[in-house]
């Protein structure tokens, strides 16, 4: 996905902030409060943000010489599967974002880097890529139930939990069971 994206950017939008009413004024703040429900693929593979779930953002923006600097709190639920049980997991997820979104052909625009910072389109910010980073990032790679969680037995694919302690399977030698086949049919 291009960070420029040729088409202009949706005011109605959720995750698209409209910053036509902060004046164009260094140190002036506004604070800006919502529920969006949350973009698809927001996440992991093992856990995400369900799609359309309530995400909050609390957001403030600062008018700066050289664009809006976006400071945010996010929070959702979040919905997946424990790596070593396939539990369900429900948990919460909380990250907190700042972003300078420089005006279009200011100095910050013209000298650095494409993915440096941010970028306005005239009077719009899109909240989505900073946050999408920020979501993805605070999630972990191979979420667990719990802290120890001990899986499942590798034979039977019951939850050491569900187990009693001395649970075992006893390994028998394929030999062996071909002879005690032999026994019970000579019986
Ligand atoms: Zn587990
Ligand atoms: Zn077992």
């Amino acid at each position: 996905m291009p960070k420029h994206s040729p088409t202009s950017l949706d005011p109605r939008s959720p995750l698209v902030l409209d910053t036509r009413d902060l004046p164009r004024r260094p140190g002036v703040l506004r604070t800006v409060k919502r529920v969006v429900p949350a973009p698809s693929d927001l996440g992991v593979e093992l856990i995400a943000v369900p799609e359309g779930a309530d995400l909050d953002l609390d957001l403030r923006m600062e008018s700066v010489s050289e664009g809006v600097l976006v400071s945010e709190t996010v929070s959702g639920p979040v919905r997946g599967e424990c790596g070593r049980c396939l539990r369900e997991i429900n948990d919460s997820v909380t990250v907190t974002i700042q972003e300078l979104y420089a005006y279009e052909n200011s100095t910050t625009d013209v000298t650095t880097e494409e993915d440096e910072v941010g970028r306005m389109q005239g009077d719009l910010i899109d909240l989505e890529p900073a946050l999408r980073d920020a979501v993805v990032l605070a999630l972990p790679t191979n979420p667990l139930c719990r802290e120890d969680c001990p899986g499942l037995c590798p034979d039977c694919g019951v939850h050491w939990d569900d187990l009693p302690a001395d649970h075992s399977h006893q390994q028998i030698d394929p030999r062996w069971a071909g002879l005690s086949q032999l026994t019970r049919t000579e019986e």
